[in-house]
């Protein structure tokens, strides 16, 4: 198989347009009309020669992702399903706020997953492959020109453990970032790990000013453990050290995504280990209830309980809230429209 242009960052471009003596514009060319226009064909390039436009057809393949299936929920968040040209399918979502001042975009950072998380549907399946730095972006191109309207933001919450694909997910952030690109502001794109701690240490290392989402799920490391047994080898408190390291390297505020599930990690235990994991990080408390996936047993906390977890950690001093799950009647939760896809 040849290739894919869609591997290429903008200064790869340069050298691959040097090893093809051409002037090193044609990739500053060649890059905007993959990712500020989202050209689906070389063909398309009509500011390149016709010699240059077929020796890149010759040598590269460019296939942009195909929407196989798209589910509107009542809500107004779409999921998609988008396919690539070796036939591997992620999942996209589009979130519109209710003003259409936003429009987010969830996007997936590998095709699978290798963590196995116990309540995520996308652990199930095992991981097929990362996906390209262009592969990424173009989840976003594909929600830009489904919806036609500018992508203001963008969340690496969709399928796969961005920091075990860092080079490529990097990559794609910083074409998202480019004004060459998407031109969408650092400060509206985040990331969310499952804690991958080599992962958050280079991440405190880059220039731009991305967010950072860690998903704890619980603070108490037996039930981590059983709940996101792959990352494990990473404990509570190394985590903690983590953050306390890129909180005073970036002076940024770090996300916590803590799933309730009733009966499993949701105990005035859970409560007091959480508001101790907390205490002294810079970190902001976001609490989802479940989703649930068919062949897990997890129900989501009652709402009563989610409030007193609000109101209990505000007190303690970290700012919580609940996340406005939506997109549930469209199987909102990662991994979900797929697995529906693949049983019908
Ligand atoms: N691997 C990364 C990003 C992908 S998961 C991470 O772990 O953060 C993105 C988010 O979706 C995580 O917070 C994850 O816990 C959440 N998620 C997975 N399954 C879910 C479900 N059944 N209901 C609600 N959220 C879920």
């Amino acid at each position: 198989m040849k290739p894919s242009i869609k591997a290429y960052t903008l200064p790869q471009l340069e050298a691959l347009m040097r090893d093809l003596s051409q002037p090193a514009f044609r990739a500053k060319q060649l890059y905007e009309w993959l990712y500020k226009h989202g050209a689906s064909s070389y063909d398309q390039m009509t500011n390149l020669s016709l010699q240059l436009r077929s020796a890149l057809a010759e040598g590269y393949s460019l296939g942009s992702p195909v929407i196989q299936d798209k589910r509107t929920s009542k809500d107004g968040t779409i999921k998609y399903l988008l396919s690539y040209d070796d036939g591997v399918c992620v999942e996209t979502v589009a979130i519109p706020s209710r003003n259409e001042e936003r429009l987010t975009v969830c996007f997936s950072t590998q095709a699978g997953c290798t963590m196995q998380c116990a309540f995520c549907a996308t652990g199930q399946e095992g991981l097929t492959r990362n996906l390209l730095p262009g592969e990424i972006v173009d989840q976003v191109i594909a929600v830009r020109n489904d919806i036609g309207r500018r992508v203001t933001n963008i969340v690496g919450m969709g399928q796969g453990e961005p920091f075990l694909n860092y080079d490529n997910v990097l990559a794609a952030l910083r074409i998202c970032n480019d004004p060459k690109a998407l031109g969408i502001g650092a400060r509206h794109i985040s990331v969310s790990t499952c804690g991958i701690i080599p992962g958050i240490d280079r991440f405190s290392n880059e220039p731009e000013q991305f967010t950072l989402a860690v998903s704890l799920h619980a603070a108490s490391q037996a039930v981590r453990d059983s709940l996101m047994p792959k990352v494990s080898s990473f404990s509570l408190d190394d985590l903690k050290n983590a953050l306390r390291r890129y909180i005073r390297k970036t002076k940024r505020r770090v996300t916590l995504e803590y799933l309730m599930i009733k009966g499993v990690n949701d105990s005035s235990e859970d409560l007091a280990k959480v508001k101790s994991f907390c205490s002294g990080l810079l970190c902001h408390v976001n609490l989802i209830p479940i989703n649930p996936v068919p062949g897990a047993p997890f129900k989501p906390s009652p709402q009563r309980t989610m409030n007193e977890w609000v109101s209990e950690l505000q007190k303690s001093g970290t700012e919580t809230t609940i996340r406005d799950s939506r997109g549930a009647d469209v199987h909102g939760a990662c991994g979900q429209l797929k697995n529906t896809y693949r049983r019908n």
